[in-house]
């Protein structure tokens, strides 16, 4: 078992072991067993609306940094076996000719809210249903950064590929690390001067144009009803939704 230094917290030192081979009921009879606890576990992923930002964000490090290690247990150039180090904030291959070291690794990826403003009447935003999350809820575009591809590029070419659709600014928002395994989401906001939407239903599954009146009519994330939903509370797709919706009348 790898135990992982993640920093300090004032005085208190802070390390994330990996459990994830343990099930629920093993973890919990462990857990009474050794802190004599009666404690409930639950995928982090869930507990985030119950976490401050502070131990949301220790959380995610932890988890990114352990996914990180479960999944680099050998050398990418030989095969070998490797090893953490540094408190686990790097991994050396333990062939003697090779001793490659590697870092944890960010993948980018871009998310972004589109608006269009027609000539008369009041402006719309561009909100999709993915396929995997319930088709209720309508989020806004997003994808992975192709390598050699600026952010701005990213975001143009993802809403061509999946909406059909050219954009004009590209803004940067707010960027969000996302644990869910190791991903960067860089927000922006864009806009086009054509509506026509040319779907390719591959990478989502439908996509419409909305005015901010008919969002504000929309349910929460996990609410009861056939309503259209928004994402999550704590989410930067619901920032920037949340962002654009304060700007409209
Ligand atoms: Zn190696």
């Amino acid at each position: 078992m790898e135990v992982l230094f993640l920093g300090l917290d004032g005085q208190k030192a802070i390390f994330v072991i990996d459990v994830s081979h343990l099930s629920q009921n093993q973890l919990e009879d462990q857990l009474l067993a050794q802190f004599e606890t009666a404690a409930q576990v639950r995928e982090f992923r869930t507990c985030l609306p119950l976490l401050t930002s502070r131990d949301a964000s220790i959380l995610a490090y932890g988890k990114a940094l352990s996914y990180w290690h479960v999944h680099h247990q050998y050398c990418g150039f030989c095969g070998h076996k490797s090893c953490a180090y540094d408190g686990g904030h790097m991994r050396k291959c333990q062939n003697e000719s090779c001793h490659r070291e590697s870092f944890p690794r960010t993948d980018p990826a871009v998310i972004m809210l589109v608006e269009y403003q027609p000539e008369n009447g009041p402006a719309k935003c561009l909100l999709a249903q993915h396929h995997r999350i319930g088709s209720q809820v309508v989020s806004t575009l997003a994808g992975f950064v192709d390598p050699g591809e600026s952010l701005e590029e990213a975001v143009s070419r993802e809403v061509l590929e999946e909406a059909g659709i050219e954009v004009n600014d590209v803004t940067y928002m707010a960027s969000q690390p996302w644990a869910f395994p190791s991903s960067m989401m860089v927000g922006f906001f864009a806009t086009t001067k054509n509506p026509e939407l040319n779907i390719d239903h591959d990478e989502i599954a439908d996509a419409h144009w909305f005015t901010a009146e008919e969002i504000r009519k929309f349910d929460n994330w996990g609410d009861d009803g056939d309503n259209f939903q928004i994402p999550r509370q704590e989410s930067i797709a619901r920032y920037l939704i949340d962002h654009w919706l304060e700007s409209q009348p």
